[in-house]
């Protein structure tokens, strides 16, 4: 249940220096010239500085995040997993990243929750630039759709928690449920299909399928893919 982890009770208390600390050294107690900061500056700093801005939902063992990181060196992003095992071995799988490629890989980590409750506790307002729904659970049962991590609702959550301009990626190889999300996604006030030339400039869309553990298993058995990639607009002053 929930109660075996953690959870930050607002996105200033995540401890950046656990998940990254070549970017957050934790002794890190005295400010430029010299001074003790209180951990309620650092954290004000770190708000100014740096945040994690891509999170990959349900990352599953991790490989988006890895390809990820030296594509994008300076950003930093989180995968949020809701089993303990898999949670460790990403841990497991970015340490020993770091340990074989000095400097490198300092900008993923990797969290175990359950992000269907918890994404307000560790995102504020506007705060991420993309989020990644790859290969989700198809909850296939009508009566366990409300357990899909994409619905009107949670979209609603997600939206808040992406910038304007921010961008959405799903994918899935279940075919309903690659049209639920794009229906969901279709229908929601705060969102924009992207185009099909932008998406083709995308770096980041191929790498859906090639570097995540399930693509690459749909890749293997030759099984098609459905996806949704759709931007966090602005409220349409119309309606
Ligand atoms: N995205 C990865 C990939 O493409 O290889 C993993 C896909 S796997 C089929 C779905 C993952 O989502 C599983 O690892 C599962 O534990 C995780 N998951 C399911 N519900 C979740 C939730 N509420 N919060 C966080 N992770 C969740």
């Amino acid at each position: 249940s929930d109660s075996h982890f953690p959870v930050p009770i607002m996105p200033s208390h995540v401890n950046y220096s656990i998940h990254y600390p070549q970017f957050f050294p934790s002794n890190q107690t005295t400010d430029d010239s010299g001074n003790r900061t209180s951990a309620l500056e650092r954290s004000f700093t770190k708000t100014c500085v740096k945040n994690i801005q891509f999170a990959d939902i349900g990352c599953g063992f991790g490989g988006l995040l890895i390809n990820l990181s030296t594509l994008f060196p300076e950003t930093l992003m989180i995968g949020m997993e809701l089993r303990d095992k898999v949670t460790e071995y990403v841990k497991e799988r970015i340490l020993a990243l770091r340990a074989g490629n000095p400097g490198q890989y300092q900008n993923i980590s990797v969290v175990r929750t359950n992000s269907m409750k918890y994404i307000p506790n560790f995102f504020e307002k506007g705060q991420l630039s993309k989020m990644f729904f790859l290969f989700p659970d198809p909850h296939f049962k009508e009566k366990n759709h409300r357990r899909r991590v994409i619905s009107p609702h949670l979209l609603d959550e997600y939206a808040y928690t992406l910038m304007v301009g921010g961008i959405i990626y799903t994918i899935t190889d279940v075919e309903e449920l690659g049209d639920w999300m794009k229906a969901c996604l279709e229908g929601h006030p705060l969102f924009e299909a992207i185009s099909k030339e932008e998406l083709e400039a995308d770096p980041v869309v191929k790498l859906l399928s090639s570097a995540t553990e399930e693509g690459q298993k749909v890749a293997r058995n030759e099984g098609q893919t459905f996806q949704a990639i759709y931007r966090r607009i602005m409220p349409s002053d119309t309606e």
